[in-house]
């Protein structure tokens, strides 16, 4: 069968729609296939800055910018812990349980022409994105579900659900961003479980909820909130989505949603009372989107890319949400795996060689993105730590700005690592009772 398109993408997420977008620029025939149609609702809801040079390269910057998003200038964490700073300091490093802020302006960053990002309303964002991919030139298809694909012969086939028919799409090469539905993942039998996390969120939006009710700097009451809470493992996002609406996400290990029998009300009610101020905000404001659950979520793949396929995005691998990275993630992965897509078109070649320079980057830019979020996990005072001392506050700001894929480790993680060791060797060290109970093994899946 001749190859309708040159690229088939399953899945019109910010991931499909940017490697769209790319493809449809380099002058590819492309196609996407998204099951639902758009806007829909989704999880994912704060940005980091190294989606920008992205929207800047596809040229949806602009349609982002119009749309008014809430500005989004840095990021803010908090804790129930109220002790005074000194007495914790490890190696010169002190600590302030109470609160840790970072700027994007205090780092320069490649390719980011402004000292923010954006808070998003994933309904509005995604359809902007998938849009802006159409208007270059790409074919989209919404409420078209991707069943299969045979790679069998001499072109890969999509079988597609459309309009009450099963039809078959020839295509050069498929591009898995079908999200944590991981289609090719689960039809390659590809997909790992992640040996460390296994966490579960519960999460809604409320209005009028008062968000200066936790910060410590009132000023920056619109940055996105991490509250850590006093259970183990254990964190709430609070992320603006409009002037009034605010976003209020529960993360916490799956088995203790399973101690709630999987009441959903009851574990987010509880849990956000361990922080009493947070309740009171919540409770003085007005719940305008069911709570909803997201499970199951942290794993890897074997393999990202084989003859005539890549995976990009959450298709490829999702670890946990702590640092926004999702998002980013998608629109970059999708970026690198279209700079070797479009050199594969051109030597009319899809084998999975074709794809190394993809595989290696994002593999490092995750595992880069892995490491700091099991540390993180393992000791979370160490982060706070660390952003405030003026020797690791920069390198830690890179990696939440999202820059991750050019470097190899940055130093700042390789120190925390010595760290978390020597914390854990000392039963009698002052950080030992700190210790999550999620612990890193030497090697993770899909690292
Ligand atoms: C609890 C939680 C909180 C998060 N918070 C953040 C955050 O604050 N910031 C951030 O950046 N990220 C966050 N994320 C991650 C973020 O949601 C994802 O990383 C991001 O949406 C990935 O984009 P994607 O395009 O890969 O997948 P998606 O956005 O999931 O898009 C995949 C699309 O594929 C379609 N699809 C699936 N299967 C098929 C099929 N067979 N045929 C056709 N279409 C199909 C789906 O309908 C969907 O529209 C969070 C995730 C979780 C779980």
């Amino acid at each position: 069968m001749r190859a309708e398109f040159d690229v088939g993408i399953i899945g019109g997420g910010p991931a499909g729609s940017t490697a769209a977008a790319y493809l449809a620029k380099a002058g590819l025939k492309v196609a996407v296939f998204e099951a639902e149609n758009f806007p829909r609702e989704h999880v994912g809801e704060s940005l980091v800055p190294a989606t920008t040079p992205v929207l800047l390269e596809t040229g949806a910057m602009a349609k982002v910018e119009a749309a008014g998003f809430p500005k989004k200038y840095g990021a803010a964490w908090t804790s129930a812990e109220n002790r005074d700073i000194d007495h914790m300091g490890f190696s010169g490093l002190t600590h302030d349980f109470r609160a840790a802020e970072i700027l994007f302006s205090e780092r320069d960053q490649p390719g980011v022409d402004r000292d923010y990002t954006f808070h998003v309303d994933r309904g509005k964002l995604d359809l902007i994105l998938l849009k802006h991919a159409e208007e270059l030139g790409a074919t989209v298809h919404q409420g078209v579900h991707v069943r299969s694909v045979d790679f069998s012969g001499e072109n890969a086939v999509l079988s597609v659900r459309m309009a009450g028919r099963t039809i078959d799409v020839p295509v050069g090469m498929v591009v898995d961003a079908s999200g944590r539905r991981t289609h090719l993942g689960g039809q390659l039998k590809l997909k790992v479980p992640d040996p460390v996390f296994n966490q579960y969120a519960v999460h809604a939006w409320f209005d009028g909820f008062d968000r200066t009710a936790l910060a410590v700097d009132k000023s920056k009451a619109d940055y996105i909130f991490i509250h850590f809470l006093p259970v183990s493992d254990t964190w709430v996002w609070q992320i603006p989505i409009t002037d009034t609406i605010t976003s209020v996400g529960v993360v916490s290990q799956k088995s203790r949603f399973k101690e709630y029998g999987g009441d959903r009300e009851r574990f987010f009610w509880d849990t956000v009372a361990s922080r009493p101020e947070l309740l009171d905000a919540l409770k003085n404001s007005d719940q305008v989107r069911p709570l909803k659950t997201e499970g199951d979520y942290s794993y890897g793949m074997k393999e990202i890319c084989g003859d005539r396929f890549v995976l990009i995005g959450d298709a490829a691998r999702f670890v946990d949400p702590i640092f926004s990275s999702g998002v980013s993630v998608a629109m970059n992965s999708a970026r690198l795996a279209c700079q070797d897509i479009v050199e594969a078109a051109k030597a009319g070649d899809y084998g999975r060689e074709r794809f190394a320079t993809y595989e290696t980057k994002i593999r490092r830019g995750v595992s880069n993105w892995y490491e700091f979020i099991t540390i993180y996990y393992r000791l979370n005072i160490l982060f706070t730590a660390f952003v405030q001392d003026e020797r690791y506050r920069i390198d830690v700001l890179k990696m939440l700005q999202g820059d991750v894929y050019e470097d190899d480790e940055p130093a700042a993680l390789s120190r925390m690592r010595e760290i978390v060791k020597a914390v854990e060797e000392d039963p009698d060290h002052l950080w030992h009772p700190y210790l999550g109970t999620l612990k890193s093994p030497s090697v993770a899946a899909g690292n």
